[in-house]
C-alpha cells in the first residue's frame, strides 16, 4: 500500500487524481496540501507541503497537481523528505529544473515520475505500434479548444511559465514524442500573445525528423463549439488519425478498436510499478519542444484576453 498525499487540490486533482487513487487498491490518499483547504471528507488538508510533511500522517509518495510555476519548490521538499514524487504535466516551468529534480531523487533513493496523461489515452499504444514500422512523411497536430470552458479562473496559465495554449498543446507533443519512431526537432514557430498577458493564446509550430518528416502543430485557445484534439500521420501505405486527444483511432478512415480511455488509472498503475521497482521515469521531450518553440517563435501581439 502506497500512502499518498496530494498537493494543489484544484480542477485536475478533483476531476482525475482523487477518483484514480480511490480506484486503485495499491494507493491510499492519506493527506493533502492546498491553501484554500478544500473539504476532502475526513482526509486531513494542510496549508502547504511543508506543514503536511511535518504534521501530517506518514506518507510514502506525493502527487503534485499545482500549476507548473509552483512545482519545483514542492517537488524538492518532497524528494528531500524521502517521498516518491508523481509530477502532473508539465513536469516543471523550466527544462533544467526537471534535471535537478531527477538528480535529487537519485540522491535520496526515491522515484520521480514525470507523468504525461495523454500518452495513456486508449488509441496511443496502437498508433505507436502502427507507426513503428513505417516512415512518416507528414504529420499534423490540430489542438484547438476553448480556454473559457476548460480553464475557468486559471490566471496562472496566462502568467510567465504558465505556457498559455501550450498547456493543452503539450499533451499533443507528449503523444507525438511517444508514437514517433524517431526524435522530433522544432524548426520554426509563430506565437500570438494577447497584449495583456505573458503567454500565447494561439500559434503554430513546425517540426521535423532526421528523415525529413514535415510536422506541424496548429494551436488555438479560442475555439468555441466542437473542440479539436486531432493528430493525423501520413505514411506511404496509409493515413492514421488519433482523435479526441488520443481516445479514438482510425486507419484509412476505418475505426480501430482501442478499448476504454483510462488515462489517470493508467498513470497510477505506471507509478505503482515504478515505486515497486524503485525506478524513476523522467521524460522532458514534450517540454523541450515547447521551450524550443518559445526560443525560436516569432511573437505577434494580439487583442487582450478578457475572461
Ligand atoms: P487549478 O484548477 O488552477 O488548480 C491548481 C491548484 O494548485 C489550485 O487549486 C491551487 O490550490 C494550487 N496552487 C498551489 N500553488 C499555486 C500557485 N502558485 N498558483 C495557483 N495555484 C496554486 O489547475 P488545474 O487545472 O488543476 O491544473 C494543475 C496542473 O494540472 C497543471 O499543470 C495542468 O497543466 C495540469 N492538468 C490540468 C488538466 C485540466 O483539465 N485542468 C488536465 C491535465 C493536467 P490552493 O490555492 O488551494 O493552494
Amino acid at each position: 500500500m502506497i500512502r499518498i498525499g496530494l498537493v494543489g487540490v484544484g480542477k485536475i486533482a478533483h476531476d482525475q487524481h482523487i477518483p484514480a487513487i480511490a480506484g486503485d487498491p495499491r494507493f491510499e490518499l492519506v493527506a493533502a496540501a492546498s491553501r484554500s483547504k478544500p473539504d476532502l471528507g475526513g482526509i486531513p488538508v494542510f496549508h502547504d507541503i511543508e506543514t503536511m510533511l511535518a504534521e501530517g500522517p506518514e506518507l510514502d509518495a506525493v502527487a503534485l497537481c499545482t500549476p507548473p510555476q509552483a512545482r519545483r519548490e514542492t517537488a524538492l521538499a518532497a524528494l528531500r523528505a524521502g517521498k516518491h514524487v508523481f509530477l502532473e504535466k508539465p513536469p516543471g516551468a523550466t527544462v533544467s529544473e526537471v534535471a535537478e529534480l531527477a538528480a535529487v531523487a537519485r540522491e535520496h533513493g526515491v522515484v520521480l515520475f514525470t507523468s504525461w496523461h495523454s500518452r495513456f489515452a486508449a488509441g496511443v499504444p496502437q498508433a505507436k505500434a502502427w507507426l513503428a514500422s513505417r516512415q512518416v512523411r507528414k504529420l499534423a497536430i490540430e489542438w484547438r479548444e476553448d480556454v473559457r470552458r476548460w480553464h475557468p479562473g486559471q490566471t496562472w496559465i496566462w502568467q510567465a511559465g504558465g505556457m498559455g495554449v501550450f498547456d493543452p498543446a503539450i499533451n499533443a507533443l507528449s503523444i507525438l514524442t511517444e508514437i514517433m519512431p524517431t526524435e522530433v526537432f522544432v524548426t520554426d514557430a509563430r506565437l500570438q500573445v494577447p497584449e495583456n498577458v505573458q503567454s500565447p493564446i494561439a500559434g503554430s509550430v513546425a517540426m521535423t525528423t532526421l528523415g525529413g518528416a514535415e510536422i506541424t502543430a496548429d494551436l488555438d485557445f479560442l475555439q468555441t463549439g466542437p473542440q479539436t484534439w486531432d493528430i493525423t500521420a501520413w505514411a506511404d501505405d496509409g493515413v492514421l488519425k488519433l482523435s479526441l486527444g488520443g481516445a479514438e483511432l482510425t486507419v484509412d478512415g476505418v475505426a480501430v478498436e482501442v478499448g476504454k480511455n483510462r488515462e489517470y488509472p493508467g498513470l497510477y498503475d505506471r507509478f505503482a510499478g515504478l515505486v515497486a521497482r524503485g525506478e524513476s521515469e523522467v521524460d522532458v521531450r514534450p517540454l523541450t519542444l515547447v521551450a524550443d518553440a518559445f526560443l525560436v517563435g516569432v511573437r505577434e501581439s494580439v487583442e487582450a484576453f478578457i475572461e
